[in-house]
């Protein structure tokens, strides 16, 4: 076991080590850019070496076939009360960048939804690709996005800290938003002028009063599915929330996320790009969707159509 191969989230949970833990490839997928996604052991420590996926059943990311989902009626929107207060600073961990919130209270929440009870938010992050063609982690009917936002959330009634809920069944819960290319995010241009500061690996910078729900889109559809972390450990601890509709950047600001580099100072320049997992199997899940699938609609429309025309 290479202990190279566990990189940011292991300095992010600090007190444990995942010395035994193997990671394997698990598919191979038919998206463009999976050449990429196969020699991802060379474009980034993070992948080299064996890492097991514990238990492998409900790994992320998934392709989410429409036609697949399950309505559920149940499934409420979810709330997202955050409180730009709590938000701290920004910081390059040599994989993605992470804007980190204070969770030591309950200010900065998510609720509804899937969930039984509120999660803190701890940290949000992007996966994004080198060019506008991949990027996202998840897909929708094969469609990939040039980025994908994780609104990373702990469960703060069952767990006492974010890195013991990280470890758990659930314990996370994670809000995924697609970004494709449009007109440009005027909130998120605030992140976007202050990346140049966490261009090297471990740089931080401070980064206040910034209210991350403005990153998501107006629509409150979304699909559910239980998955896992897209970055080693790996673990079966997140509900994912995948949000139906993306938001719009430009361009310009994704250009500046790629200028970013995974490398530290002195290191030989290695641009952050493609900091995505490749996709994994769904097995035996089901994925729950807020809203009515529109063919779902269509055809009930026709049936209701058909109905009266033969009443
Ligand atoms: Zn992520």
């Amino acid at each position: 076991m290479k202990v190279v191969s566990i990189i940011p989230l292991i300095q992010q949970l600090g007190r444990r080590a995942f010395i035994n833990q193997k990671v394997s490839q698990v598919r191979h997928c038919s998206l463009l850019g999976c050449n990429l996604q196969d020699n991802r052991a060379n474009l980034h420590p993070l992948w080299k070496g064996e890492i097991d996926v514990p238990g492998g059943s409900r790994q992320s990311p998934i392709n989410i076939r429409i036609r697949d989902s399950v309505f559920h009626p149940q499934l409420a929107p979810v709330h997202t009360q955050y409180d730009p207060n709590t938000c701290l600073h920004i910081w390059n961990n040599g994989y993605s960048f992470f804007v980190e919130f204070d969770d030591s209270t309950d200010k900065s929440i998510v609720s509804g939804g899937p969930l039984e009870n509120p999660f803190r938010l701890k940290q949000f992050h992007f996966h994004w690709g080198r060019n506008n063609d991949w990027g996202s982690e998840h897909t929708v009917d094969s469609r990939v996005f040039p980025a994908e936002l994780h609104l990373v959330h702990w469960n703060c009634s069952k767990y006492r800290t974010f890195e013991e809920a990280i470890m758990e069944p659930n314990g996370l819960a994670v809000i995924g938003v697609f970004l494709k290319i449009g007109k440009q995010h005027e909130k998120l241009q605030k992140l976007v002028d202050i990346l140049p500061s966490v261009r090297y690996k471990d740089a931080l910078t401070e980064f206040n009063y910034f209210d991350a729900s403005c990153l998501l889109p107006s629509c409150v559809d979304y699909w559910t599915y239980s998955g896992s972390l897209t970055t080693p450990p790996l673990t079966e601890s997140v509900t994912w929330i995948i949000m139906k509709k993306p938001i719009e950047v430009d361009h310009s600001q994704l250009a500046v996320f790629r200028s970013l580099l995974f490398t530290a100072v002195g290191e030989e320049e290695k641009y952050m790009v493609d900091n995505f997992r490749p996709l994994q199997p769904i097995m035996n899940r089901t994925v729950h969707s807020s809203f009515e699938p529109a063919l779902q609609i269509s055809h009930k429309k026709k049936s209701e159509e058909h109905r009266q025309q033969a009443g």
